[in-house]
């Protein structure tokens, strides 16, 4: 029996109980056995993070960057050096496989890069006579930052890096499915030099802490990542209380367009490991596929044959490569949907057998047959207005669907309220272009599909995927906000 992992809260450089000692268990998702007892942060506790994230602000705002950068750097370097037992903690907690685990080399880089690139500027303006003028760019002050569970440590690095670069302070509230690789790192904020309050970080519910940051008065911003339907409360929260500014990067029901032109086998690898990757628990997931009607039968076979050969298992195994879903709830959610597209005319060409209760599924690999592992499943022919096409699935269950023309293609691919990453496959450089131009998405993959990005370009999404971008080159700005002064100076002259 292994020990079972206490996971505290830490405020002010110090961990702690919840005010009124809450806990909740996390089980694994694998093997269901109980990995932590972990503590949930009450009213009371998010009170106590803001007062000393407010105390802590103007002594950090104060510094040069270069001297706010030195804790980052070493924070970026102990995360990667404790990468093995980051990835086996989100491999027990929400059943990410070793294998695929990038994240700490992910959030390094976050941390590395905004320890040296926190410069931050407004613009000088001559073009009112006799005044100079200048806007200036200045951080918020506390900011609340809510993440989620699909790649916990991502989420921590790219929003806590840029946002104490900038000169504020922070209080991060993680997922309830996934806080252990939060509360491991907050073990070297102190080591590393943060002085005490400027990085909190809170586990717990939404409905408690969550809820409580986002309508808190005196935090003046809060960068999410999450549901659309969370993203929604917060918005209300906010507005309801100081209104405080929002940056969002919510869900996705990401297309995949494969035109007859394209590489079908190149195609294939890219949007079945778009789909399937992490499980299928991914925002920017090609969940919808559209392939020109000529050659469906081909494109089919080459995704069935990629999608047939998950190694399935233990997610610490690192011959693992399709782990379980993050927990019962979302198991339960995948298969619902299973249902729908059956229910709705949709064809499964493959995983049957996934919709089967637990101790039923025998890909699992789990000798206890208690994992909340689902295989790929490929619907065809589901209609698209299915709630299967419509609402976020979050799970290894794609629909291959046909078009016959361009146009058709463009308009089903747009033909829904997110627009988070949409990708497709041509060798037709001009059409290539010219459906990148007309898909309503925030970020678009040629010949390419999730989770392919680019570190510096802007990433984030239209419609009901978000607003705000992160990026490295552009992070630092949703953490300041612009003043601008304007000096008179009469004697200035022409
Ligand atoms: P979720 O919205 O259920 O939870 C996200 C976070 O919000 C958690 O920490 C949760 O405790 C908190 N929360 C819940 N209710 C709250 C409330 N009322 N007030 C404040 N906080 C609250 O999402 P999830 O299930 O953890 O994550 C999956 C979702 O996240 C999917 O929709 C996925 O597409 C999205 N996601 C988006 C991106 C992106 O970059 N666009 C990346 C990863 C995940």
């Amino acid at each position: 029996m292994k020990d079972i992992i206490e996971s505290k809260l830490f405020i002010n450089n110090n961990f702690v109980s919840s005010s009124d000692e809450t806990t909740f268990d996390l089980f694994s998702p694998y093997s269901r056995d109980h990995v932590a007892r972990v503590a949930e942060a009450s009213i009371d506790d998010v009170n106590t993070a803001v007062a000393a994230a407010e105390a802590a602000f103007p002594a950090w705002s104060a510094l040069s960057p270069i001297e706010r950068g030195k804790p980052l750097k070493k924070l970026a370097e102990r995360i990667l050096e404790e990468k093995d037992e980051l990835a086996r903690l989100d491999a027990i907690s929400m059943g990410r496989p070793v294998r695929t685990y990038f994240d700490a080399d992910y959030a390094g880089v976050q941390f590395n890069y905004f320890g040296e690139a926190a410069y931050a500027q407004g613009h000088t303006s001559l073009n009112t006579p006799g005044f100079l003028n200048m806007s200036l760019r200045q951080p918020f002050g506390v900011v609340a930052i809510i993440i989620p569970w699909n790649a916990p440590l991502i989420f921590f690095g790219k929003k806590i890096a840029p946002a104490v670069a900038a000169g504020n302070t922070v209080i991060l509230k993680s997922s309830e499915k996934a806080p252990l690789t939060p509360w491991k790192v907050s073990q070297w904020i102190t080591e590393c030099d943060f002085p005490p309050g400027v990085i909190n970080v809170l586990s717990g519910h939404g409905d408690i802490s969550g809820a409580a940051l986002s309508s808190h008065m005196r935090i003046r911003a809060v960068s999410f990542t999450g549901s659309t339907a969370t993203g929604r409360k917060i918005q209300i929260a906010s507005a309801q209380s100081n209104l405080k500014n929002v940056m969002f990067e919510l869900g996705g029901k990401g297309p995949a367009l494969i035109f007859e032109d394209a590489d079908l086998e190149e195609a294939a690898k890219g949007t079945e490991n778009g789909i399937n990757f992490n499980s299928g628990q991914a925002c920017m997931a090609n969940s919808r596929i559209y392939v020109q009607e000529s050659v469906k039968n081909k494109f089919l076979e080459h995704f069935k044959r990629l999608a047939s050969s998950k190694v399935f298992g233990d997610p610490e195994d690192v011959h693992v490569n399709h782990g379980p879903q993050a927990d019962k709830r979302q198991y339960e959610t995948v298969l619902k949907y299973i249902e729908i597209g059956k229910r709705n005319g949709g064809k499964i060409e493959l995983g049957e057998t996934s919709n089967q209760p637990p101790g039923a599924d025998s890909t699992s690999g789990n000798s206890g047959n208690e994992s909340f592992t689902i295989q790929p499943v490929i619907f065809t022919n589901v209609p698209e207005d299915s709630r299967a096409m419509k609402e976020e699935i979050f799970g290894p269950v794609v629909v291959i669907n046909t078009f016959k023309t361009e146009n058709e293609a463009i308009f089903k691919a747009n033909n829904t309220e997110f627009g988070l990453y949409a990708s497709l496959y041509t060798k037709d450089l001009e059409r290539a272009l010219r459906v990148s131009k007309k898909l309503e998405s925030g970020m678009v993959g040629v010949n390419c599909s999730s989770p392919t990005g680019s570190w510096d370009l802007p990433f984030g999404g239209w419609k009901t995927s978000g607003s705000g971008r992160e990026s490295l080159l552009g992070g630092l700005d949703q953490f300041l906000e612009h003043k601008s002064v304007y000096f008179k100076c009469p004697g200035i002259g022409v």
